[in-house]
């Protein structure tokens, strides 16, 4: 398979077309930035650790019925996955407030919602990703209501599933953001990457310091320290429950 020409380069992959044009390769990146691009680094392996722990996620997921992008994953930092037309949604599911979600009701960081919050925000940066109402999504045409239905019900499937692979890692998943694209027979797959840059992972091993818990990116965005050895954590957890299932 030869590497052909770039078509995307996002704030974490680059994306290059293939011999095949039904496959894209995905190349993971170091580089991070968080706050809409105005915060920029880069977090050491991070390229090779995410693209790891999504390609075993989506392993996990594909083997319980749900469809995904994945294919395979050619070298550490390399995930080849089924060309999609990509909805311009990003779906959050919170189990825990945190993150704009506390800024935005006033709800306490920690709070257990009573049951799982699924969200749609617009996927533009121009317009910082606001948070979308159904009607506005719809007045859009981001989706249709069976495409809404459809990944409702996905994303949460997707959280019950995740919840308990990452409680087997001693680990809680507080929220997390996926995308969906359509493939050319117009079938919705689980998209984008799975990873501690876009969930927020709470270390259940760790005591009451909040921040101590941290293994996700907000170690980054709020200059806790630590980022490459959280992340890296959390891949060897994963790689663990993976082979003792
Ligand atoms: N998230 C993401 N990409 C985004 C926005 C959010 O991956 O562009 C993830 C984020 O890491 C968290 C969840 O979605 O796990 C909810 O994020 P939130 O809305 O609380 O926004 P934030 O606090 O990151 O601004």
């Amino acid at each position: 398979m030869s590497v052909q020409t770039k078509i995307y380069e996002g704030k974490a992959k680059i994306l290059y077309t293939t011999d095949d044009p039904e496959i894209l390769l995905a190349d993971f990146k170091d580089d991070a930035t968080a706050f809409n691009a105005q915060k920029r680094g880069s977090i050491e392996g991070k390229g090779n650790i995410n693209c790891s722990i999504s390609s075993k996620l989506f392993q996990q997921l594909e083997a319980q019925g749900i469809k995904t992008h994945y294919i395979d994953s050619p070298a550490p930092n390399q995930m080849r996955v089924k060309a999609l037309k990509i909805l311009p949604l990003e779906v959050v599911v919170r189990n825990i407030a945190a993150g704009s979600l506390c800024q935005q009701t006033g709800l306490a960081l920690g709070t257990v919602l009573k049951q799982p919050l699924v969200e749609f925000y617009y996927k533009n940066d121009q317009l910082g990703d606001p948070l979308l109402t159904r009607d506005r999504l719809f007045l859009m045409g981001l989706a249709t209501v069976e495409q809404v239905d459809m990944i409702t019900h996905l994303a949460l499937q997707i959280n019950k599933s995740l919840g308990e692979f990452f409680q087997q890692c001693d680990i809680t998943l507080v929220d997390f953001k996926l995308e969906f694209g359509l493939d050319s027979q117009q079938q919705l797959l689980l998209a984008d990457e799975i990873s501690p840059d876009t969930c927020r992972l709470w270390d259940n091993a760790q005591g009451s310091d909040p921040n101590l818990r941290v293994l996700d990116k907000d170690r980054f965005r709020r200059d806790l320290g630590n980022v490459e050895n959280a992340y890296q954590e959390v891949l060897q957890r994963v790689i663990k429950t993976v082979e003792s299932n």
